[in-house]
């Protein structure tokens, strides 16, 4: 990889880093693991019901972001080791418009393509 794709990458992480890191903040996922439903979400006992899906629906998106953020972190543990654009399971390079696609991924099409379809063969076995 170029180093000046790399750094590109390593921008993109630090900049996604921080967004999420901001979110987390807003979410308040440092309070415990329970979110705090806000006064005005309670205010209206019949919103309470919605309030209650919005914080599913939060909850989910706080999943989710904080695994991204796990693997925004193990991409630049990869980059810190040269190690980044580099498919975890054969080595191959990852095609660069692949890591612009999909930045945090550690498998080059081919290994991808091939987890899929286990991933598909023991969908159907279960
Ligand atoms: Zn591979």
């Amino acid at each position: 990889m170029q180093p000046q794709d790399l750094a590109k990458f390593r921008k993109l992480f630090i900049e996604q880093r921080q967004v999420l890191l901001g979110n987390q903040d807003r979410l308040g996922w440092n309070e415990g693991s329970n979110l705090v439903l806000s006064k005005e979400a309670l205010f209206d006992e019949g919103d309470l019901c919605a309030a209650e899906t919005e914080q599913r629906v939060q909850l989910r998106l706080r999943d989710r972001e904080r695994n991204l953020l796990k693997k925004i972190h193990e991409a630049l543990d990869r980059m810190n080791k040269g190690e980044f654009g580099l498919c975890s399971d054969c080595g191959d390079t990852i095609d660069v418009r692949r890591l612009q696609a999909r930045p945090v991924t550690t498998l080059c099409i081919q290994c991808k393509e091939e987890q899929e379809r286990k991933e598909s063969t023991f969908a159907q076995l279960a």
